[in-house]
């Protein structure tokens, strides 16, 4: 009998304890989390006011079904989060791919409700990922994550812009961002009168590893939903709630989604919660339309679940860590773009805030990616593994299985000391995987 993890015959060490952005062993090892687990960890592992805050609700309420109750914990963060970032409404699951299926869900519903059921297809990004659910899992474009899936209920077909391989074959300089241009074609040709939205990650993550987006992207995404009358879903998931230097990456262009996913800086690794914030439109129409919300789960509105967000949020606050990930990531920056002239196996230094992805390449002239069998990525953070690092990997943007990348994205509030310590431990373990590389 046994536990099931992603790879059966691996040993996995066991983590013991954890504190700030350390994890610990139980024979002693001692890990450097610069991945903050996976994207999650905002303000480091074990913090004694979130702990402190689950125990206290878990003795008040431990649970309390939404369809029989009302809780204060998730009627406060609900409150808290909508007044601070613009949007009327908000609800709570317990993880970012049911997060994204209920804000697919939610835009259904929102048109059926004004009267035009026949919008219903959600169009999304080929270079994508919005989770693991059949539904979360369908939107998503990335590929390695697709392919033991089975049939899926869809694919999607919208160009992602990464400038850095442009899947138009153009210059980012000169394209006049072809890219959004066929987004448009694309509703048209589907016809906006089927089409209910678009999703998008602001700031591409897991899947490729911190792309931005061109600058004027996200406000002519705006525009073109605007104008077809599509609803615009903004996936932060991963970029939610300070990680990229603003509250919401959206921020970043001054862009306004009409539904917000977020999730793994909603409940910075410690329980899970994560949710969807509706704009003022999209509730008004279910309010005073049918004035019923179905969708849910068991856990949706979580008592403790949601006290623990709560206690992130005032941590988020009182420290200003949104900022603090802005200031400290122009560190990061210039470390990592450091590391990258003395690491020819570093192609290309990407991101913003706390959130940045190293692309690996074969050729540093050139920019070709390594052949996908020599596995790049994986052998990177196997390396930095060894040397006490956690990075996050990404693959298999550049053309199906091809493209190798690294996520550095530690806590938004260490120190610099730690953040020394983690480009230290980054160029060794560059050096290790590069001399692997090209002595293969
Ligand atoms: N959306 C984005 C942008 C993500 O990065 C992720 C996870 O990496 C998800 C959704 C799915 O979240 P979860 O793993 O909590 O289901």
């Amino acid at each position: 009998m046994t536990l099931l993890k992603p790879n059966l015959s691996r040993d996995y060490p066991k983590a013991h304890r954890a504190q700030g952005a350390y994890v610990y062993g139980d024979d002693g090892s001692e890990w450097l989390d610069a991945a903050s687990g996976a994207i999650a960890c905002t303000i480091g592992h074990g913090h004694p006011h979130v702990v402190q805050a689950i125990a206290e609700q878990a003795q008040a309420c431990s649970f309390a079904y939404r369809t029989q109750f009302a809780n204060d914990p998730a009627e406060r963060l609900a409150q808290r989060l909508c007044s601070g970032l613009g949007y009327e409404a908000a609800f709570f699951v317990n993880s970012g791919s049911e997060a994204v299926e209920a804000a697919t869900r939610t835009a259904l519903q929102f048109w059926r409700e004004r009267g035009r059921p026949e919008k219903v297809k959600v169009l999304s990004r080929r270079l994508s990922y919005h989770g693991s659910t059949a539904g979360s899992l369908a939107l998503s474009g990335h590929w390695p994550r697709r392919r033991d899936a089975g049939p899926l209920f869809g694919e999607p077909t919208l160009p992602t812009p990464y400038c850095f391989r442009c899947p138009m074959g153009n210059n980012p300089v000169s394209c006049k961002l072809q890219c959004v241009q066929e987004i448009e074609r694309q509703i048209v040709q589907n016809g906006a009168e089927s089409i209910a939205a678009i999703i998008i990650e602001p700031i591409t993550g897991a899947s490729g590893a911190a792309i931005l987006p061109p600058k004027g992207y996200l406000e002519k995404v705006r525009d073109i939903c605007d104008r077809h009358d599509v609803l615009l879903i903004a996936d932060e998931v991963l970029t939610g709630l300070g990680r990229t230097g603003k509250w919401l990456a959206m921020q970043h262009a001054d862009v306004s989604a009409d539904i917000v996913c977020l999730g793994k800086g909603l409940n910075a690794g410690y329980l899970p919660i994560s949710g969807i914030l509706l704009s003022k439109q999209v509730y008004e129409a279910i309010r005073f339309g049918s004035a019923r919300y179905s969708l849910g789960h068991t856990h949706s509105n979580h008592p403790v679940a949601a006290a623990a967000a709560n206690a992130v949020l005032d941590i988020l606050v009182a420290e200003n860590l949104p900022a603090r990930a802005e200031s400290m990531g122009r560190l990061l920056q210039t470390r990592l773009e450091e590391l990258a002239t003395d690491h020819a196996i570093v192609g290309d230094v990407r991101g913003t805030g706390m959130l940045w992805g190293l692309e690996l390449v074969s050729n540093p002239i050139t920019y070709d990616p390594f052949p996908a069998q020599l596995m790049a990525a994986e052998r990177l953070v196997a390396n930095a593994f060894e040397l006490g690092l956690i990075i996050y990997p990404s693959s298999g943007f550049a053309d199906k299985l091809g493209g190798d990348a690294v996520i550095i994205a530690p806590p938004l509030n260490i120190s610099e000391d730690v953040l020394d310590a983690i480009v230290h431990r980054l160029g060794a373990a560059l050096t290790q995987t590069g001399r692997e590389l090209y002595g293969l």
